[in-house]
């Protein structure tokens, strides 16, 4: 009798030896918080988005990055901000955070993105922005959601926690004309640092509001008075400010895992490409690919199972699981969760695309640490449930 293969993770990160080298020379360096390799850190992002001037500020997580950003430009109580149920909580619970107020849309359901036509009937005269999220890596149509967003006043703030390395009109989402951009280096996103993330702006006060409140409302931080020639004991608090800093124990994995960003993503579309042909014939809804010429990160490979597929979308996770392969749901919309769904009164049938993907929706293992035949094993997976 042949052993069982061993379980197949939905997600796994991809660390390498200079990842780790690098992680051991700064616990051997004596500076282990935000410091030089954070700086370093940033600089290169700031290169990798071939935008020498762009402002990046590393922090602990996207999530961080996010409330930062709508801090920055003024978001309190009385405002409403506009962003897709179909995301993670950390989109939404950053608005609450300030005391401002969510109001939730549906989305398009062939791209799985936010509905404009539905952004702009759900603008207000209470609302103040709007947070475009990049579905599963494909990205948001930038140019028209920046015109809503222009005709109406709002300021846009991208999760891009997906959308490392994502394109729209060949330009890289983090470079776009929004106010601020934010990428997650979770453990399973398209690099990682443990946990952390960067935020992203081309405007100089929202960057120096972001930097003080990132670290307790402080003027100067701790490597700047570290390594200052001035007497550097000597600090002011201007704000009441949070604890977002990236450590350089997270920049040192991230210095590297960026510098291996373009071969993880060359690796991530060849798996997308196999599944997308291995799949085309089954009774699914591929995931939609990005326009000619434009890139999709490929974060997610989110499958809907068609309405003439003999197994709906619990059947089709627990037969995976039974072949030993891992799988996920993104997301439970947000609308379905208790807090949000008593506190705006929200109903499935106001979300009707959202609600029918969820329903039918799965996301495959799609990583770089996985072989080509870890990805011919999902196929027949994928294939044995759903061709009967
Ligand atoms: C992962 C994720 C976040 C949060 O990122 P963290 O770095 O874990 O805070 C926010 N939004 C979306 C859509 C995500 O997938």
């Amino acid at each position: 009798m042949s052993s069982p293969l061993p379980f197949l993770p939905f997600a796994l990160p991809e660390i390498g030896d200079d990842e780790i080298a690098e992680v051991v020379d700064t616990l051997k360096s004596g500076w282990v918080t935000t410091g030089p390799k954070a700086k370093r850190f940033e600089a290169a992002f700031a290169e990798f988005l071939n935008e020498p001037q762009i402002e990046c500020i590393a922090v602990n997580s996207a999530t961080a990055g996010l409330h930062l950003a709508l801090e920055a430009i003024g978001i309190g109580p009385g405002d409403e901000v506009i962003t897709t149920t179909h995301t993670f909580t950390a989109t939404a619970e950053v608005v609450r955070y300030l005391g401002a107020d969510v109001r939730l849309v549906d989305i398009d359901p062939a791209t799985l993105n936010i509905d404009l036509a539905q952004v702009e009937a759900a603008i207000t005269p209470r609302t103040r922005a709007i947070i475009p999220v990049h579905y599963a890596g494909l990205a948001v149509d930038m140019l028209e959601l920046l015109d809503i967003a222009r005709r109406h006043g709002l300021r846009v703030v991208e999760d891009a926690a997906h959308a490392l390395p994502s394109t729209i009109e060949k330009e890289l989402i983090g470079t776009l004309g929004s106010d601020a951009t934010v990428f997650s280096f979770y453990a399973n996103k398209t690099m990682t640092t443990g946990e952390g993330g960067m935020l992203v702006t081309r405007n100089a006060q929202l960057a120096k509001r972001a930097r003080v409140m990132r670290l307790h409302g402080m003027n100067r931080d701790a490597f700047d008075r570290f390594t200052a020639k001035v007497p550097s004991w000597y600090y002011e608090i201007v704000a009441p400010g949070y604890k977002y800093n990236l450590t350089d124990i997270a920049a040192a994995l991230g210095l590297h895992q960026l510098k291996r960003l373009p071969a993880f993503q060359a690796r991530r579309e060849a798996i997308a490409a196999r599944y997308q042909a291995a799949f085309a014939d089954l009774p699914v809804i591929l995931p939609p690919e990005a326009p000619e010429g434009d890139t999709h990160s490929w974060h997610l490979y989110v499958l809907r199972l068609a309405d003439t597929a003999p197994i709906d979308r619990d059947a089709f996770i627990e037969g995976m699981f039974a072949a030993g392969i891992g799988c996920s749901v993104h997301y439970v919309p947000l609308h379905l969760h208790p807090y949000w769904r008593d506190r705006y009164g929200l109903m499935p049938e106001q979300f009707p695309h959202s609600q029918k993907a969820f329903e039918t929706m799965v996301s495959l293992p799609l990583y770089t640490a996985m072989s080509d035949a870890d990805v011919e094993r999902v196929i027949g997976a994928v294939r044995a449930l759903l061709e009967a």
